[in-house]
């Protein structure tokens, strides 16, 4: 009798993450277009929304007019029903912002990290810390918190512990989700590599919405990457696939960060495009305090410099030529640009970058894919890390509140 008993049990989880996410995305509906969208019976879509609402994870939303006939209730995802929390672990500070389960923002946080590389040791209590004042900003309870999810740099080992495995920065099997537990945080804690909350965010709400084959490219500091096959996230066996800034674009070239050689994040990363300007600039500092207005001092530059548009040029054609394997490699429709310095670059150079990417990628290959700016903004990482705990959600339909998935710690 058990294994029937799951199965029905199962169903009814499918259900409801079935309507729980077609609310979440295309909402309001009301149960008839919720029926038709999900090609699930009247009796099941009634059945299945009533319990939601008795819940409290689904309210109504107003009423729309039918074809001849009463009225129509709208229903949609109760924004109040919990709030989630993403953290964005970079390499020079912390952001963090509370949402509500509409993913409306209520409140952000931002904290610096002392240079040249964060110490994870500082991360717990930075999280910690950064929690208690977005929930005094929001007037809410850690209660009221369904989840709290990190996006950090590098490889993110599930398991217990979770561990983040960051070559470039000096993280060597950090066991991040106990560094935040042991500050008395007490919320679901989700770990994610950066990159890929990043491409969640833009899957979900940005330039790769609609996608079924697509790539998310980060480029900060660091360069990485979100592949997206068949609407899933391609992981690789322990979930460090991905890792587009270490793929070797210069064979014996410049050093990087991870201990290689000739990795394109030593090109097109903000700290090698900088870094190749200064020796550009022959060894003199490039002005300005931080790396974020050095780029923007180089890109200012170009028209009245040389040197300046020399770099940037060649910076294209090393984008180009890192973008042109993307599109070799993984046949995507659409490739999105996003990070910090991949949207100053792009917000310029964005026909150059296309011209380089066709001048190295098959032509056919080339022809099948778009490629176009995030939408998202600088922020995604850390939208995308509040996504985490509501993909919990989602996926689990049934139960709200009940662990989802080993991620979960
Ligand atoms: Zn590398």
């Amino acid at each position: 009798m058990e294994p029937r008993r799951a199965t029905v049990r199962d169903l009814r989880r499918h259900n409801r993450s079935t309507l729980l996410s077609t609310l979440f995305f295309e909402g309001p509906l009301s149960r008839h277009e919720l029926g038709r969208r999900t090609g699930l019976s009247a009796a099941t879509v009634s059945n299945v929304v009533g319990e939601m609402v008795d819940d409290g994870l689904v309210v109504e939303a107003g009423l729309v007019e039918s074809d001849g006939g009463r009225p129509r209730v709208l229903l949609r995802v109760n924004p109040d029903y919990g709030s989630v929390i993403g953290v964005d672990v970079g390499e020079t500070g912390v952001t963090m912002e509370l949402f509500d389960l509409g993913m409306n923002r209520l409140a952000a946080v931002d904290r610096p990290l002392p240079p040249p590389q964060p110490d994870p040791s500082l991360v717990g209590p930075l999280i910690a810390a950064g929690l208690e004042e977005l929930l005094g900003k929001a007037g809410l309870a850690e209660a009221d918190v369904l989840g709290v999810g990190i996006g950090v740099p590098g490889t993110v080992e599930q398991g217990d512990p979770v561990r983040v495995h960051a070559q470039a920065i000096g993280w060597d099997g950090i066991p991040l989700a106990d560094l935040v537990r042991e500050c008395g945080v007490r919320a679901p804690l989700y770990v994610e590599n950066g990159a890929k909350t990043q491409g969640q965010a833009e899957m979900w709400f940005g330039a790769g919405r609609g996608a079924r084959h697509a790539v998310i490219a980060l480029i900060g500091s660091g360069v990485g990457a979100t592949v997206i096959a068949d609407g899933s996230t391609y992981r690789g066996s322990t979930s460090s696939a991905g890792e587009w800034g270490h793929t070797t674009l210069v064979y014996g070239g410049r050093q990087c960060r991870c201990g290689s050689a000739g990795c394109l994040e030593a090109y097109v990363g903000a700290e090698g495009v900088l870094d190749r300007f200064r020796r550009a600039r022959g060894g003199r500092a490039v002005p300005r305090p931080d790396e974020q207005s050095q780029l923007d001092f180089l890109l200012a530059s170009a028209d009245r410099s040389a040197t300046a548009a020399r770099v940037l040029e060649e910076t294209v054609g090393y984008l180009g030529a890192g973008i042109a394997n993307l599109v070799n490699l993984f046949n995507p429709e659409r490739i999105v640009l996003g990070g910090w310095a991949g949207l100053a670059l792009g917000t310029r150079l964005l026909p150059e970058i296309r011209t380089a990417t066709a001048s190295h990628a098959l032509r056919h290959a080339y022809e099948q894919t778009s490629i176009e700016l995030c939408q998202l903004g600088p922020d995604a990482v850390a939208v995308g890390a509040a996504t985490l705990p509501v993909d919990a959600l989602l996926t689990l339909g049934a139960d709200a509140r009940r662990p989802a998935r080993p991620a979960m710690t």
